[in-house]
């Protein structure tokens, strides 16, 4: 930029030179100025760097084997066998099989599908080019065209030069360009760009030097173009789902290889209270806790420093920013509520309650659970809307009024409600979701929800001595483990006093 900025200034002197010598310099001034649209247009229009140069970036990653991906078992027998028939091609061609084109890895973010894609292309011992889809979406009509087919020509290039029989496109967020052409949100750049990727699917050959198998990631497969769907493209969709207890446990193994544990690190325990965790998170905790044992100056990683990764990948980094004491007495009543109700409707649920402001919250209750839950019954729900409506009651309890803290626990107090209801499980019974008027979904959900509120007060009611206990622990430690918070719970106090906030602070 800098050598730019130096001929720019010495092209301008000697412009000014010659013109004020009574030289003409329009014409030279017009041809720069067309040189510099060519080349800025072109720029542009290529991100400054040819689309072979990005692919190429991109294969350039560590072997991946499928024993380096925690759980997906599912998804990685699937795919093992789907590889199979382009390891043995001569058998293929020998049954006259059509070759498998594209898989479609499906599932939320950070679960692993790069993972999967890299790993299909050892196995196979193909040359790896990855994509993403929003590198194919351009302004300019026919860009996006262009690039599919250089990613295609550069996968081939690629394998020739290793000298390999096959090569593994994987293009991650597919739907960016797959999308359903002729919609609203379509246009025309967007409709060639998926033309071409199909065009380029249907010349793929069995017969061909190197053999390609696309394989692209998304967690939208309801808004694919159907044409991607069709047999003969992607004709193999695999499900990455979020990994369940034991492949949070085997991708927490996986990343604590190369680090060194303390004797109270229990990966179980850990595995346990990930609930809901990708793989990424995952592997996120593990290297903020080897981090906070870096910042310790420790040779080991403790539990707590685990403990601390989880709240901090969860919720965000610890901010600053304090509230005041009588915004942070609020929090901790709030939360104290969330936290008994929770431990009260379904025990063991607490895994830890925090007053600590982090970047997504003020403060909050971290929940897990011994087993994961696919399925949900009418009392765990209502157990969910108690739990959501807890902070606001307990606040009502002892300020006497609420706080706009609640906004988003009656939002997913709502959101439950809807579920049972919609679920059939309502007094309303079986209803269809389109046809119910909105005056009685709204007279029922409220009624439901003015039952469930009425019970929490009860339930607070009784336990106040406990709040009152809790809130003062969590105004002095910020935090509260769910083992502490069980055992104060086993010892609760009866209630022998009018609750006094002041005398607990
Ligand atoms: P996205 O859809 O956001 O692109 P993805 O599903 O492709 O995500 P990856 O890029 O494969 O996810 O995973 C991101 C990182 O998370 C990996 O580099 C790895 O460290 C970790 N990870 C995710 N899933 C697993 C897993 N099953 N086993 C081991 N590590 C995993």
């Amino acid at each position: 930029m800098r050598h730019l900025d130096v001929a720019t200034g010495i092209l301008g002197g000697l412009l000014l030179f010659f013109a004020v010598q009574g030289y003409d310099v329009i014409p030279v001034i017009f041809f720069i100025a067309m040189i510099s649209a060519f080349i800025f247009l072109n720029k542009s229009r290529f991100g400054g760097k040819s689309f072979a140069a990005l692919a190429k970036k991109e294969t350039s990653g560590k072997l991946i084997h499928f024993d380096d991906i925690g759980g997906q078992e599912v998804a990685k027998n699937e795919l093992r066998e789907a590889l199979e028939f382009i390891k043995d091609a001569e058998r293929l061609n020998q049954l006259g099989i059509r070759p498998l084109k594209g898989i479609l890895l499906n599932g939320p973010p950070g679960t692993g599908k790069t993972l999967l894609a890299k790993a299909a292309a050892q196995f196979t011992d193909s040359a790896f080019v990855a994509a993403s889809g929003s590198e194919f979406v351009e302004m300019y009509v026919g860009v996006g065209a262009q690039r599919i087919r250089q990613l295609f020509g550069q996968a081939k290039q690629q394998a020739r030069q290793a000298k390999k029989t096959s090569a593994v496109i994987f293009i991650d967020e597919i739907e960016v360009l797959g999308g359903k052409r002729g919609q609203a949100n379509s246009n025309l750049e967007y409709d060639q760009t998926l033309n071409e990727l199909l065009v380029q699917m249907d010349g793929l050959s069995g017969s061909d030097d190197v053999r390609i198998l696309l394989v692209a990631a998304t967690n939208r497969v309801d808004i694919l173009d159907p044409a991607l769907l069709r047999p003969g493209r992607f004709d193999r969709q695999v499900r990455v789902d979020l990994p369940d207890k034991i492949g949070r446990l085997r991708i927490l193994e996986l990343h604590t290889r190369n680090k060194p544990l303390a004797a109270d690190v229990r990966l179980e325990g850990i595995a346990a209270d990930t609930f809901g965790f990708s793989g990424a998170h995952l592997e996120s905790v593990t290297n903020e806790a080897a981090i906070m044992a870096l910042r310790d100056n420790l040779a080991e990683i403790t539990s707590s420093h685990f403990k601390n990764a989880i709240e901090k990948v969860l919720m965000g980094e610890k901010l600053d920013r304090i509230p005041s004491t009588a915004e942070k007495q609020r929090i901790a009543i709030h939360e104290a509520g969330h936290a008994l109700l929770s431990e009260l409707t379904m025990p063991g649920s607490v895994a830890s309650i925090n007053v600590a402001s982090r970047s997504i919250a003020l403060g909050y209750v971290r929940q897990t659970q011994a087993d994961d839950i696919y399925l949900y019954t009418l009392d765990y729900i209502k157990g969910k809307i108690a739990v959501a409506l807890a902070g606001a009651i307990a606040e009502e309890l002892h300020f006497g009024n609420r706080s706009s803290g609640a906004g988003s626990d009656f939002k997913a107090a709502v959101d439950y409600s809807k579920q049972i209801i919609f679920g059939g499980m309502s007094s309303l019974g079986i209803i269809s979701p389109d046809d119910i008027p909105q005056e009685l979904l709204h007279t029922t959900m409220t009624e439901m929800l003015k039952e469930i509120e009425t019970q929490v007060r009860n339930t607070l009611l009784e336990h106040k001595q406990f709040l009152a206990d809790i809130t003062q622990l969590l105004l002095r430690d910020e935090c509260i483990t769910g083992n502490e918070f069980r055992q104060l719970l086993g010892q609760e106090r009866p209630f022998d006093q009018e609750f006094d906030l002041q005398t607990a602070l």
